[in-house]
């Protein structure tokens, strides 16, 4: 088959069994690669009701079929599994050079299933494949752990591992690559530590089978000519994801205290230019990456690096926390990364327990003798500490900020911000009723990166709830995740503005098959509506309630900044909720009709 391996691997963790079995062909038809085999084995395979935790539950790993290619930022690899975060679909996308060794080694899938009785590392090396003791690396950080296969296998392997926090049941554990690079939401890294499985390393020599080398080489060049042509190149290069920071900041959009506001007063020491200025070392990329957002950095202060950090944990980890110094955010990022936890879902219930606090609803005894106030970095990095080892107060907040807030009560759940238990990304929604509706139904949970509508609400009008921004939220999330499917980055595409259609050709030069992005949207649109059944087997009683934000969002607007006094009304929330329901052609329940189910030809996979 062109484009594929040809192979998906299954190791079963409980018993030690390693098999392969070839890869169907109508898989990759109906499913293209990526999150998309995720999602279909984790629908077909994992049943319905199984713990998370336990050993039905699987972690798929996915390369896409551009993954390790000749094509802009053909690095991403997609982690599948069924949440501890949320109870339902939980997918995160990783960049790195991970994803091109698993494609070497002739794998367009890595199933893992069980749980092994101890510790063990998985070991890819093309066709040898062995689980081996890990039970020396248990308990380390993720840095030593990489450096350590680094030095004694060779620099060609590429390793992904967890840290402590998935060791210890965080559920929002990481899986941490390349030294800075994660699969960071929904807790991925808590299933592969539920599984002790400690890390997976491959290194492969096979090359992959191309329709039409010369047609890929054509068009893998004219993907990378728009790329160095792009006039944002400059730019996105010197600052990365930080380059949104400061527009964030004046358009009321960048997380402030607990999402209470969406400008912050210290936020000019957070900017781009500022951190390129005040830590940056280096840039770094993916594989195949002509655009390098990595950026590597040195905080003199610490006498410490890190890769970062880029937007979302400047937002979640410094705005959101009060915290206005970079070198403070980038250690904090350190801390997380290393011990193995998602920066996001980190920053978002620290700063629920910071708002408890100051609220009177949590003392310092129960905080573990910290004082938590917003702009304690100490107590910031502290209490990252815990939630890894899910230490005293740490074990309250490693379950997340919903069910902290469920265990606490006394008001606290309306500052929770969250959506299905998933932690709100770096996008404060107050007034930005797209990029509210993106978050309301992301199919993971609160996050940005399947619609990034913020821009589009700028653009015609923030608060305006017209049909047209509900199709334009509809189409991003059928759009974007494809990115993740076919295994390459779609920040080419946001970032650098390159046309989408030149990944045409080189999607049929490598698998021979010709797909249009509405061919691409489709297959978006049919995963949309999978991951939402899923969601609905495994929760009883999901539905509407479920896509409902924070209440902060539409009763408490903020009272500083450029969005002061600005919110989105109830009401609207519900009209954006029946405009979105009906144009995918859900009920008012919230989930697909049978009808929409049947044209998408999903009818028999659900039932
Ligand atoms: Fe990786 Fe950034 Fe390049 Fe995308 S733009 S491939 S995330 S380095």
């Amino acid at each position: 088959m062109n484009g594929y391996g040809g192979s998906i691997l299954r190791v079963d963790l409980g018993t030690g069994k390693i098999t392969k079995e070839p890869t169907p062909a109508d898989l990759a038809r109906d499913f293209i690669g990526g999150r998309g085999f995720g999602l279909y084995f984790l629908f077909k395979e994992v049943p319905k009701g199984a713990d998370p935790f336990g050993p039905e539950n699987k972690l798929i790993v996915s390369p896409g079929p551009l993954s390790g290619l000749m094509i802009p930022g053909a690095g991403k690899c997609d982690f599948t599994t069924k949440s501890p975060l949320t109870g339902g679909y939980a997918s995160a996308s990783m960049g790195g050079h991970l994803t091109a060794e698993i494609r070497y080694a002739g794998l367009d899938s890595i199933i893992l299933e069980g749980v092994s009785p101890k510790p063990v590392y998985l070991l890819i090396d093309d066709d040898k494949i062995e689980l081996k003791d890990a039970s020396e690396l248990w308990g380390k950080g993720t840095i030593e752990v990489e450096k350590h296969f680094k030095d004694t296998l060779g620099e060609e392997y590429q390793v992904a591992v967890i840290g402590p926090g998935g060791e210890n049941g965080v559920s929002f554990a990481s899986i941490n690559h390349d030294y800075g690079r994660q699969a960071g939401r929904g807790g991925v890294g808590t299933v592969m530590g539920a599984k002790r499985l400690k890390a997976i390393v491959v290194h492969g020599t096979k090359s992959i089978p191309v329709a039409d080398v010369e047609a890929y080489r054509k068009a893998g060049l004219a993907l990378y000519k728009a790329c160095k042509d792009a006039e944002m190149l400059k730019d996105w290069t010197a600052y990365g994801t930080t380059i949104v920071v400061s527009w964030c900041d004046e358009v009321g959009a960048l997380p402030t205290r607990n999402f209470s506001a969406g400008s912050f007063e210290g936020g000019k020491t957070l900017y781009g230019p500022v951190m390129r200025q005040e830590i940056v070392i280096t840039d770094k990329g993916c594989f195949g990456c002509p655009s390098p957002c990595g950026k590597y950095s040195r905080m003199k202060r610490y006498d410490s690096h890190v890769e970062g950090p880029e937007y979302e944990t400047i937002g979640m980890l410094g705005s959101n926390l009060g915290i206005a110094d970079i070198q403070d955010v980038a250690q904090a990022n350190l801390l997380c990364d290393d011990l193995g936890i998602d920066t996001i879902s980190a920053g978002g219930v620290i700063a629920w327990a910071i708002e408890c606090y100051e609220k009177g609803i949590l003392t310092k005894k129960d905080a573990d003798g910290l004082e938590l106030k917003f702009g304690n970095t100490e107590a910031v990095f502290a209490l990252i500490r815990k939630i890894a080892a899910r230490e005293g107060f740490g074990a309250l907040l490693a379950q997340g900020a919903k069910r902290a807030a469920q265990q606490i009560g006394q008001g606290s759940e309306k500052f929770a911000i969250h959506v299905k238990g998933m932690e709100q990304s770096a996008y404060a929604t107050h007034n930005a009723t797209a990029m509210l509706l993106a978050y309301m139904t992301c199919d993971v949970g609160a996050h940005h990166n399947r619609a990034w509508a913020i821009t589009y609400d700028i653009q015609v009008g923030r608060d305006k709830v017209v049909p047209e921004k509900v199709a334009r939220v509809i189409w991003l999330q059928n759009f974007r995740p494809m990115f993740d499917v076919l295994g390459a980055c779609r920040l080419q595409w946001v970032e650098l503005g390159i046309d989408r259609d030149l990944y045409v050709p080189a999607l049929e030069a490598i698998t021979g098959v010709h797909r249009t992005w509405e061919d691409l949207e489709k297959v978006g649109d049919r995963l949309w509506n999978l991951s939402r059944m899923f969601w609905a087997r495994e929760n009883e009683g999901f539905g509407r309630e479920w896509d409902m934000p924070s209440p902060r969002f539409y009763e408490e607007p903020p009272k500083t900044g450029v969005t002061a006094g600005q919110i989105t009304r109830f009401e609207d929330v519900q009209r954006l909720l029946d405009m979105y329901y009906e144009q995918r052609g859900w009920g008012s329940d919230g989930l697909p009709t049978q009808a929409t189910l049947e044209k998408l030809g999903l009818a028999s996979l659900v039932s």
